[in-house]
């Protein structure tokens, strides 16, 4: 389902993604760990278009995009909203509107962007509410939510736009420990689904249990790959080995 190639992506002199290469295929997790500054939070970001990659290529579904550095000619504004429409970011700080209920998050994407019927939005929003366990929140802001709650806000807002694959930048790490719970109940709950997912995240159990396949980022490339049992149970570099230690 998705397919990355040869993806490069540098801040002036800082070259922080080195030809990273990795597939997943359709309802499969993978979890990305690896130490700060290693480039995780800048991977999803590039496969969302966040940021622009300075090579390489992505392909999430039948939609391929090529970087070509300073000659990347990017496709037409609504191709690119469709590109970045098939993937779904949840963030660390939630990044929900203010200003805006519970409800009223996760209905403004279709309503804006996909242009989904009001009543038919507000139909779906209220299913997805009811699915991350919010349904009664409904018509709360965001300020008399818990930290947990937002997160799960969150989530269905990201599903409101039917993405083909759900990004998580550490969903859970702003969160006081006794609501992480709820939202790896959520992601675990989406898994089981048959959601196709790539997680970062520095919950090492979390990992083990809902991902398929386990990459280590270390100085912007892959340094190790392959199914928990390997990467995180039996990693192959001593340096791994050190990170992971920490969190045992
Ligand atoms: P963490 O675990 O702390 O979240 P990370 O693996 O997500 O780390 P990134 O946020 O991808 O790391 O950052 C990788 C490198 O890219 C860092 O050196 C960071 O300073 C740099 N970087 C990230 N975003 C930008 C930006 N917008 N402008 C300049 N440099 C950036
Ligand atoms: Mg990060």
């Amino acid at each position: 389902l998705i397919d990355i190639s040869q993806l490069k992506k540098a801040f002036g002199q800082n070259v922080v993604l080195k030809d990273i290469t990795l597939q997943l295929e359709k309802g499969k997790v993978l979890a990305m760990i690896g130490p700060s500054g290693s480039g995780k939070s800048t991977l999803l970001r590039c496969i969302n278009l966040l940021s622009v990659p300075d090579g390489g290529a992505i392909r999430v579904g039948e939609q391929t995009i090529e970087f070509k550095g300073a000659h990347t000619r990017l496709p037409p504004e609504r191709t690119l909203a469709r590109f970045r429409a098939s993937t779904g970011m949840v963030f660390q700080h939630f990044n929900l509107f203010p200003h805006m209920t519970a409800l009223q998050n996760v209905m403004e994407g279709p309503v804006t962007v996909l242009k989904t019927p009001k009543a038919q939005a507000e139909a779906e929003a209220r299913a997805l509410l009811a699915k991350v366990g919010l349904l009664e929140r409904a018509g709360y802001y965001p300020d008399k939510l818990s930290g947990g709650q937002k997160q799960r806000v969150a989530i269905a807002r990201a599903l409101a736009m039917k993405p083909a694959v759900m990004l998580f930048d550490e969903a859970t790490s702003a969160l006081d420990p006794e609501l992480v719970g709820e939202v790896l109940n959520v992601i675990k709950g989406l898994a089981a689904e048959g959601m196709t997912m790539i997680l970062v995240t520095h919950e090492i159990a979390f990992a083990r249990e809902v991902a398929d396949q386990v990459i280590f980022m270390r100085d912007g490339v892959v340094a190790e790959s392959g199914p928990p049992s390997v990467v995180i149970d039996n990693p192959q570099q001593e340096s791994t080995r050190a990170f992971l230690g920490r969190f045992k």
